[in-house]
């Protein structure tokens, strides 16, 4: 049987040293500041949106909200975006994508000064992350890092095996297993026989974005398994899954991430610590 891995102990947690740091940051006159940006009525977004505002309350963060018009154009985008890069009382910028089909969400992301990219999506930042040099990291991969290390995980030498290679998620992840001193291997659609990859992982990172699609038959016995995917396979229920089939592989590895409450409330936590040490 597994030890599950508490996201939610641990983001918690996370969030109060936030709450703490943000309050020796006001004793010493200094304010923090995140700025939310959504454009039209996506209702996930709005969702997504709504938790970040509800986390920098929490851990006494201004948040600065931008709710602008479907209709609104690439340029007036920009110009707020620019606007908000020189106001020294912002210190995070976000734009909660996806963002409509007539903005080019690339160019919106570069426009965002580096150093206020709390979401750590700027080529800058990326490029900051693959040369080892400090800078605003991803948060989902950069929450896995800290449930891994808060749940007593040796990452050092381990062989770890991440499946999915998108820039927000699979990418960022293996370079900071790598940082971590893991033997990392990236999987993705072409990779050929997969089981025979990921069995060979320590430590096995699931992000392919397809339900359940992970049973014990990919997974070392003894292997530390985290679930990165969020699905609702069903629209009329209200249960959640990921792309490992849980009660297939819980009894074969050590520790696990459930779906919900392992992985999902990283995300915020990290982009709070993103925003508070950044
Ligand atoms: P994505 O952009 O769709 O990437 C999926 C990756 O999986 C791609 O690299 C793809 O390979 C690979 N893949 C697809 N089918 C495969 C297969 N049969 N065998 C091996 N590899 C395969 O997804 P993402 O944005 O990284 O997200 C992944 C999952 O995490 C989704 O379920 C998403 O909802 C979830 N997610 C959760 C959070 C959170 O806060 N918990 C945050 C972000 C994402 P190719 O590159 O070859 O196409």
């Amino acid at each position: 049987m597994a030890t599950i891995i508490d996201g939610k102990a641990i983001s918690m947690q996370i969030k109060d040293e936030c709450k703490e740091k943000v309050a020796k940051l006001k004793s010493e006159g200094k304010s923090v500041a995140l700025a939310v940006i959504q454009v039209g009525e996506d209702p996930a977004s709005s969702v997504y949106v709504n938790n970040k505002k509800k986390a920098c309350e929490y851990i006494g963060a201004e948040s600065l909200s931008y709710h602008l018009p479907e209709e609104t154009s690439e340029e007036e985008l920009l110009e707020l975006i620019d606007k908000l890069n020189k106001d020294e009382k912002v210190n995070g910028i976000l734009v909660q994508l996806p963002v409509p089909k007539h903005i080019n969400e690339d160019l919106i992301i570069r426009s965002i000064d580096p150093d206020k990219d709390v979401d750590g999506f700027h080529p800058i930042n990326v490029g900051r992350l693959s040369i080892g040099e400090k800078g605003f990291v991803s948060c989902t991969p950069a929450g896995i890092i800290e449930l891994l290390k808060r749940s007593g995980v040796e990452i050092a030498g381990k062989e770890c095996v991440v499946i999915g290679r998108s820039n927000i998620v699979g990418k960022p992840m293996s370079m900071l297993m790598l940082r971590e001193n893991a033997t990392v291997t990236i999987c993705h659609s072409r990779t050929k026989d997969l089981k025979e990859v990921t069995k060979r992982a320590d430590i096995l990172i699931v992000a392919i974005g397809k339900p359940k699609m992970i049973d014990a038959s990919y997974v070392k016995e003894g292997a530390v398994v985290i679930d990165v995917g969020i699905h609702r396979p069903d629209p009329d229920s209200k249960k959640l899954c990921g792309d490992v089939d849980y009660d297939s592989v819980e009894p074969v590895a050590s520790l696990i991430t459930p779906v919900p409450g392992g992985v999902g409330p990283m995300t915020i936590a990290m982009l709070m610590s993103n925003l508070v040490n950044g």
